[in-house]
């Protein structure tokens, strides 16, 4: 494997290198502007090409806001998902024999048109799903190196296609992979343009046909998506999108007999769900699943206390916790416990709480009342059994908008097998816990079902070493002050999860991402030399 160096779209960071991060806020500004003057419209489905109006409609209103409605959506029904799977099956023979460089100049296509819409569609991430300023122009930067990575590798290696020789005279072998069929497409509201592009892109560019079924929280960013693609000249019927609930679209997608395969990226609960459902219906073809995280870090006594407390806060509270890599239980030498406990939750107040827009807010909106349920919960459990240093309530703030804003919260003195330090909350709280060692920690770290993101902070090579070569995670970053566990890049630092973190074993963005989309197949031709 020759890793071809690859560069990643990084617009907040160029701006900051050419000084230009005025530009940068005021473009982003201007363009929450314009796209809160086009919300509140009515969106129907898009199947084979074109709009599918249903009978009954949801409504999506601003987490951050809800006097902004973002606006209506098709609920979409299993017949209609009937109607994109059949739509998506018709596309798929002339999709597979379209020319591998052909399929790539559409994505490359619409590369350009992601880079000249990055901040509307940033701007659209921001008011539908609440995802901060910085964060939701990192969603669309990290869509579009999807689109281009996935783009390069599939150029790279020719479609996945090569001669194997004669191995007897006049046995011409070919060796290549081959496409599905129609996969279903299932994501989450969290990064709701960079992980169904990422899903999409991978499925479609191998040559599959797709039925998109996005979170329902985040329609309106998947329209666009599937606009920017239909612009690029993809033909009618290779992305189709139907939107509508878990149980009246998704579970229909899984189940249809002419799915071949999901990629899905969402709960742990659902993902295996999923699985099972293939599973029960004898199906065959691959369940491509990211699930969740609880994403430990240690902090040593060799740690730079600043750099492990900057990476937690902006691990665990940015964006409110909601991401499967976000940073949720810290083990932390005992000599240096309170010294970086009281140095958490010094930083912890100091964090920006308010809506996605603002440019200093840190902390924005969770996404629906059960996250809301979930937080209360999560909260009163740690004030019954274990200590909240610092949050534990929805905030209170008149000069907020009517939005789900909670306060980030730290807590200790719960044990470390408490559900609340072994289960997923998608919130902005952290456990922190006294270890004696690094062995300790690293045994803590290690006894969870989940192995998605790890952090360490440590100026010791002995002990960066140790850990590298013993943690069960996917992701593993050794003192990382940006943030201890969130932020992977496309190509760099692929992602994807071990045990109950993912199924495949093979990491979004990553080298191995693409050939699961597609299956082996060994063409032999005899051919005389005389003929
Ligand atoms: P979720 O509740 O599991 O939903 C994910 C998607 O599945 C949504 O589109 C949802 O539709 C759909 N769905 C729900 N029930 C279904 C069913 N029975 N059959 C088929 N589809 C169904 O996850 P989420 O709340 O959107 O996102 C948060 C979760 O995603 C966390 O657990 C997080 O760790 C995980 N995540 C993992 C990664 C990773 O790369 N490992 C990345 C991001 C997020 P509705 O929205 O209509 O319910
Ligand atoms: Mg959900």
């Amino acid at each position: 494997m020759d890793p071809v160096p690859f560069e990643n779209e990084l617009t907040f960071e160029t701006h900051r290198q050419n000084d230009t991060v005025e530009e940068f806020h005021q473009s982003y500004e201007d363009a929450v502007t314009d796209v809160r003057a086009t919300l509140g419209k009515s969106h129907p489905l898009w199947i084979d090409g074109g709009p599918v109006d249903a009978d009954e409609q949801f409504t999506v209103t601003s987490p951050g806001d809800f006097d902004v409605t973002i606006g209506e959506f098709a609920v979409g029904t299993p017949d209609d998902v009937d109607r994109a799977v059949r739509a998506a099956a018709a596309a798929f023979d002339e999709w597979r024999q379209t020319a591998v460089e052909e399929r790539v100049e559409i994505f490359r296509d619409a590369v350009e048109e992601f880079r000249e819409r990055k901040f509307e569609l940033a701007a659209t991430v921001s008011l539908e799903n609440g995802k901060n300023r910085t964060e939701a122009v990192a969603d669309v930067d990290e869509a579009i190196d999807f689109l281009r990575f996935y783009s390069r590798e599939l150029e790279r290696h020719d479609g996945y296609e090569f001669d194997t020789g004669e191995p007897t005279p006049g046995q011409h072998c070919r060796n290549l992979l081959r496409p599905y069929g129609v996969f279903g497409v299932i994501a989450p509201f969290n990064f709701p343009i960079a992980i169904l592009a990422g899903m999409t892109t991978g499925a479609v560019i191998t040559g599959n046909t797709a039925v998109v079924k996005p979170a329902s929280a985040t329609p309106l960013i998947a329209h666009k998506f599937v606009e920017i693609l239909t612009d690029a000249g993809l033909p009618d019927g290779v992305i189709n999108l139907v939107t509508g609930g878990g149980s009246t679209v998704g579970q229909p997608l899984v189940e249809h007999e002419d799915v071949a395969g999901i990629v899905f990226t969402g709960s742990r609960e659902v993902g295996l769900s999923i699985e099972r459902t293939f599973q029960d219906l004898g199906k065959r073809g691959p369940v491509i699943a990211e699930l969740g995280g609880k994403n430990s870090v240690i902090v040593t006594t060799a740690a730079d206390i600043q750099k492990a407390v900057s990476g937690v806060a902006m691990g665990a509270f940015s964006f409110s916790g909601q991401k499967c890599s976000a940073t949720s239980r810290v083990y932390v030498h005992e000599d240096v416990f309170d010294q970086f406990l009281s140095r958490l939750v010094e930083k912890t107040e100091s964090l920006g709480i308010g809506p996605a827009e603002a440019e200093e807010t840190v902390v924005s909106p969770v996404i629906d009342d059960r996250a809301l349920e979930r937080y209360a919960d999560i909260c009163e459990q740690a004030a019954a059994e274990g200590t909240i240093h610092t949050g534990g309530d929805v905030v209170d703030a008149s000069d907020l908008p009517d939005g789900r804003y909670v306060e980030p919260t730290v807590v200790s003195d719960v044990p470390h097998d408490h559900a609340l330090a072994r289960e997923e909350h998608f919130l902005p709280f952290v456990t922190v816990h006294p270890v004696t060692d690094l062995a300790e920690a690293i045994d803590k770290a290690n006894d969870s079902d989940y192995g998605l993101c790890a952090g360490l902070f440590s100026e010791d090579e002995s002990e960066i070493e140790t850990w590298f070569d013993r943690i069960d995670s996917g992701m593993c970053y050794v003192n990382r002050a940006q943030s201890a566990t969130t932020g992977a890049l496309v190509q760099a630092q692929p992602f994807g999860g071990w045990k109950f973190s993912g199924t495949t074993g093979k990491f979004a963005g990553g080298y191995w991402y693409l050939p699961q989309f597609m299956r082996e197949q060994s063409r032999t031709h005899v051919r005389d030399a005389r003929e």
